[in-house]
């Protein structure tokens, strides 16, 4: 199996690669290590059909995110604008942070 690695964290801005939002940038709300999958605000919207219940006497159609796999994600960067691939560098305090292989700009706030 090949083996995956996300350098993705929550509250990253990333953009859609593929599928039905393809092109849109959204921010990380969660990181599903295990399952590799992300769920993004705004993005891989679906539509729940709720049954009327007894507390609110109405049913309807409640809008949620479904996770989607991070292979489907580029972290945006914060600096060159364009979706980056992430290189991750170590410091010399031992300390590893992540670096857009385009433009060097730290990730990591
Ligand atoms: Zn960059």
């Amino acid at each position: 199996m090949r083996k995956s690695k996300c350098h993705l964290k929550k509250n990253d801005k990333v953009k859609v690669m593929t599928g039905k939002d393809a092109g849109k940038i959204g921010k990380v709300i969660r990181v599903d290590r295990k399952k590799q999958r992300l769920l993004v605000e705004h993005i891989n919207v679906v539509k729940k059909h709720t049954r009327p219940s007894a507390q609110t006497g109405q049913g309807g159609i409640l809008e949620s995110e479904a996770p989607i796999h991070w292979s489907n994600v580029m972290l945006m960067c914060s600096k060159c604008v364009t979706p980056a691939r992430i290189r991750m560098k170590r410091l010399e305090d031992g300390k590893k942070i992540r670096t857009c292989s385009r433009c060097g700009e730290i990730q990591d706030a």
